[in-house]
C-alpha cells in the first residue's frame, strides 16, 4: 500500500467515524463501472477497520458517467429497475453514494427505508480541504432552526435582484457534510442550507452579475443575467451572451418545467473557494460562505415532483438576504452571531 492509499484510508475513516459508523452497522459502497474506485476501496477498507459489516455494491454500467457528466443528467440511474440492488441499499445503515444518485427516486426510496446516506465524488483534494467538522454541523443547524421559523426569506443585490419566496412551513435541506442521522442524506463536503417557496409562491427578479457562477456549467458569468419570476416559474431571461447561452441550455431539455423555481439558501464554509477553475462539480461556490445559492429545476429532494433533469445551480455573491425583515447575510457577509464562522 502507497502512502497516498494510507492517507485517503485515514481520512476516510475520519468520515466515517463521524457518520457514526462502528462495530456492527451496515455499510454499502455503491459504485457504478469503473468509477472511483479508489475511493470505494478505501472506503471499504475504513469501514472494515472500524469494525463495520461491508458490502460492495458496484453496477455494470456501459454507461458509467464522471460526476461532471453525471450532475447535469440526474435522475435516472442504472439502478432504476434494480430490486435486488435496491433490496442491499435499503437493508443499509449507511450508504455511500460513489455514482451521484442526486434527484432521482431512487435515492428518496432508499432514505425512506431509514438508511443514511453520504455522497462523496469530488476529487480528493477538494475533499481533504473541505473535510467536515461538528463546528460547521452546530452553525448549519442553527441556521437551519431560524429558517424553519421564517414565513417569508426575501434577497436583493446591487444589480436590482428582488426577490421573495414563502417558506412558511417548507422542508429544510441541511448539508454540513456527513451524516449520523436514520434517513437523512448529506455531501461531503458541504456547508449550507436550503429550502423551497410554498407551490407557486416565489416572485420578483433575480439579476446575476458578473462575476456569479453556472453550475454545472462551471462559468464565471462576464455579464448580467435577470430572471423575472412569477407564481414560482421563470417567465424570461434576458442579458448579454450569457443569457442566451443559459436560455440555449435549458430549452435544449424541452421541458416546461425547467423553468420552475427551486430551491433557495445561503453558503456557511468558509474554507470554500470563490472559484470555476477547480476540479470537479462545483461544492466549492455552492458552500461558499456568505453567498445566496439560487437554483431551477427539480424539488424532489424536497418532496415535490418536478424531476426534471435539467438543474441549475446558481451561487450568487454580495447578495443580502432577509428571514421575516431579519438580516441574516449582509453584502455576502453573515452577520448573526451565532452563525457566523470563528474568526468572521
Ligand atoms: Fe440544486
Amino acid at each position: 500500500m502507497d502512502d497516498e492509499t494510507r492517507e485517503r484510508i485515514a481520512l476516510f475513516r475520519d468520515e466515517l467515524q463521524l457518520c457514526g459508523v462502528g462495530s456492527g452497522e451496515r455499510v454499502v459502497v455503491l459504485t457504478e463501472g469503473e468509477q472511483l474506485r479508489d475511493y470505494a476501496d478505501s472506503f471499504l477498507c475504513a469501514a472494515r477497520e472500524l469494525g463495520a459489516d461491508v458490502e460492495d455494491l458496484n453496477l455494470r454500467s456501459d454507461g458509467a458517467m464522471s460526476a461532471e457528466e453525471r450532475i447535469a443528467q440526474l435522475g435516472v440511474s442504472a439502478l432504476t429497475g434494480d430490486d435486488a440492488a435496491m433490496a442491499t441499499l435499503k437493508d443499509a445503515d449507511l450508504v455511500i453514494d460513489l455514482m451521484l444518485l442526486l434527484f432521482s427516486k431512487e435515492q428518496v426510496e432508499i432514505q425512506k427505508a431509514g438508511a443514511r446516506m453520504l455522497l462523496a465524488v469530488e476529487p480528493y483534494e477538494i475533499l481533504k480541504r473541505l473535510f467536515p467538522t461538528r463546528e460547521l454541523r452546530g452553525r448549519v443547524e442553527r441556521a437551519e432552526r431560524r429558517l424553519a421559523a421564517a414565513s417569508e426569506l426575501r434577497f436583493t443585490n446591487a444589480a436590482g435582484t428582488d426577490v421573495r419566496y414563502r417558506v412558511e412551513g417548507q422542508p429544510i435541506l441541511t448539508e454540513y457534510g456527513f451524516t449520523d442521522t436514520p434517513g437523512r442524506w448529506d455531501h461531503w463536503p458541504g456547508g449550507f442550507l436550503a429550502t423551497l417557496a410554498r407551490d407557486g409562491e416565489v416572485s420578483g427578479r433575480v439579476v446575476m452579475a458578473e462575476g456569479d457562477i453556472l453550475l454545472p456549467q462551471m462559468q464565471t458569468l462576464r455579464g448580467e443575467i435577470a430572471f423575472e419570476i412569477e407564481a414560482g416559474r421563470v417567465q424570461s431571461i434576458a442579458g448579454g451572451d450569457d443569457a442566451a447561452a443559459l436560455r440555449r441550455f435549458i430549452a435544449s431539455y424541452d421541458d416546461a418545467r425547467a423553468y420552475a423555481v427551486s430551491h433557495i439558501g445561503w453558503g456557511m464554509n468558509e474554507r470554500a473557494e470563490w472559484s470555476v477553475d477547480l476540479p470537479g462539480i462545483g461544492m466549492d461556490s455552492r458552500a461558499y460562505y456568505g453567498n445566496v445559492l439560487f437554483s431551477l429545476g427539480p424539488d424532489i429532494e424536497f418532496g415535490g415532483s418536478n424531476d426534471t433533469p435539467c438543474h441549475l445551480d446558481l451561487p450568487m455573491r454580495d447578495c443580502t438576504l432577509t428571514l421575516d425583515d431579519e438580516l441574516i447575510v449582509e453584502h455576502g457577509e453573515v452577520v448573526v452571531p451565532e452563525l457566523r464562522a470563528p474568526g468572521r
